[in-house]
């Protein structure tokens, strides 16, 4: 007869990302025995976290507040900041959303956002200025613009957040045990959670705790869950990170009475290089994305544009804009630009091999024989290049590091910022697709990271964390907060946790 092994904790953690992590690390330092189930193998654990750039967005008044987070691995000479109050990290968040955030939810991410980076920094994460992705060279000077509330990232992203998250826990004491794939959530006839039951490496395990943590990821990678919720053409996109992130808990918490919440036909999902591979790829993590594009113009394979490029900074728009070229015929999209937009593409198009050319004839010509099988309308995307370069702004007051206003007259769409005329060889044109980076719907938490049931009332023993929790991001996203999100509420489940088991946070 086959025996299910079976172990106790005080906390058992599902997943091994920064929302689980955070979560494990705040339960063992208030003295909590802690265990981390992971589902991959350990040479691709980690999740998503491991493939981030590291970018957190939180609140501060300026470089004051910023010096203890990066102290001692950057220095502040070069960058230029300005204050991010709550208001404006709410307005963002409520701009992009359409003004569907959860308030309760959004307004604890955002008050608690700068704290659990201290928090983070005084454990042992180290920061660095965040100049590679949110920075904006200020033309003229060596100084770099950060985006506003973006200003941070882990130092070495997400392989450096994700090793030292790993290396903290083993300083704590926390067991990690890997290929734990967890496809049950046991509950007693109270309702009350007692565990969860895995497939490891010998077969099914239970593993007791006095509390259980998810923080499992969205359902990403799983192309059945994405097909179901998000529609037709994501069952076939790319997926940019971790392909174990496939829901299965998710469907798990929603079976045992959990209520779902949020955007379920929501995701973030990014322009990326359209040669990029199916999943992630570690050697690569987010270097495949192709973010520049409002420097340059958006052109489909029937050339027409089918967005504003410069509708906003790229932290407002990215996140949907996989979504636009996804919804093009062949899911791909061409970005192109001119030698003057050269210094300004970010230092991640280095990875890509674009398509080079001294005039538009020839490039256009270089795009089709380049990728034959997409069947690209040559002709027309001379006269959409055309078209755009008559109706660009001619005049001067090009600013890259401020919503310039310089637009177009008479296109559809319009371009409504950085509308300078493609004119200036040599030219470049980079072939795009969407990617998707997670989910957004999910299950309903409470404002200390308790997992709710249908009827509000928290289910106990459980807490959840990270991309599995809905109610946060509905149709976008502003750069950063998937971070920042998995950290706020992961230290709050931890301690919640920790307090439902009589100890108290550290
Ligand atoms: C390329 C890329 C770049 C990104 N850049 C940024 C950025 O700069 N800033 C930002 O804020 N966000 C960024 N994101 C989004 C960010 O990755 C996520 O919001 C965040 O890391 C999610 O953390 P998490 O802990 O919830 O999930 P994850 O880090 O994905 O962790 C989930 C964990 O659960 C495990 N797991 C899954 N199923 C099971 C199961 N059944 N049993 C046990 N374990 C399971 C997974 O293996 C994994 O360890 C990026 C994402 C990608 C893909």
């Amino acid at each position: 007869m086959t025996r299910v092994s079976e172990k106790a904790a005080d906390v058992v953690v599902v997943g091994a990302g920064n929302a689980a992590f955070t979560a494990a690390i705040a339960a063992r330092r208030a003295g909590c025995r802690v265990v981390v189930l992971e589902k991959a193998p350990e040479a691709f654990r980690g999740g998503n976290t491991r493939f981030t750039g590291g970018v957190f967005r939180f609140t501060y008044d300026g470089l004051d507040d910023l010096m203890p987070i990066v102290g001692g691995t950057d220095d502040a000479s070069d960058v230029v900041v300005e204050p991010y109050p709550a208001e404006a990290f709410e307005r963002d968040l409520q701009r992009v959303t359409g003004g569907r955030t959860d308030p309760l939810l959004s307004r604890v991410l955002i008050e608690r956002s700068y704290e659990t980076v201290r928090w983070m920094a005084d454990l042992g994460v180290r920061f660095e200025f965040s100049r590679a992705v949110t920075g904006i060279r200020i033309p003229g000077s060596n100084k770099t613009r950060l985006q506003p509330g973006a200003a941070i990232r882990a130092y070495h992203e997400g392989i450096g957040l994700s090793q030292t998250l790993f290396d903290l826990a083993t300083k704590h004491d926390i067991e990690v045990l890997y290929e734990r794939q967890v496809n049950r959530i046991l509950v007693d006839d109270a309702g009350r959670v007692t565990g969860i039951q895995a497939r490891g490496p010998g077969g099914f395990e239970r593993h007791y705790g006095g509390a259980v943590i998810v923080a499992s990821g969205g359902f990403q990678a799983n192309p059945e869950m994405r097909t179901a919720y998000l529609g037709g053409p994501w069952g076939l996109v790319k997926t940019r990170g971790s392909r174990y992130n496939t829901g299965e808990v998710i469907r798990e918490l929603l079976a045992i009475g959990a209520q779902s919440f949020g955007d379920w036909g929501g995701r973030h999902a990014t322009p990326i290089d359209a040669d990029a591979p199916v999943y992630g790829d570690l050697s690569l993590t987010d270097k495949t994305n192709r973010l520049s594009y409002p420097y340059g113009i958006l052109v489909n394979l029937d050339g027409e544009r089918f967005v504003d490029e410069g509708a906003d900074f790229n932290s407002y728009t990215y996140a949907a804009y996989g979504a636009a070229i996804l919804a093009q015929r062949n899911a791909t999209a061409f970005q192109i630009f001119d030698s003057r937009a050269f210094p300004l593409l970010e230092k991640r198009y280095e990875t890509g091999v674009p398509v080079e050319a001294d005039n538009l004839d020839e490039l256009v010509g270089y795009m089709e024989r380049r990728y034959p099988m997409l069947g690209l309308d040559t002709v027309a995307t001379l006269k959409t290049l055309v078209a755009y370069n008559r109706a660009a702004d001619r005049g001067d007051g090009f600013k890259p590091d401020a919503l310039d206003g310089k637009r177009t007259h008479g296109l559809r769409p319009e371009k409504t910022n950085w509308a300078v005329p493609i004119e200036t060889p040599p030219f470049r044109a980079y072939a795009v697709t969407g990617g998707i980076t997670f989910t957004f719907g999910g299950i309903r938490i409470s404002d200390r990271a308790e997992v709710l049931d249908g009827v509000d009332r928290p289910i106990p023993g459980l807490y959840a964390s990270g991309e599995l929790t809905g109610g946060f991001f509905f149709l976008n996203y502003p750069l950063g907060c998937g971070l920042t999100r998995g950290a706020v509420f992961g230290k709050l489940a931890g301690e919640a946790a920790a307090a439902s088991l009589g100890k108290l946070p550290q």
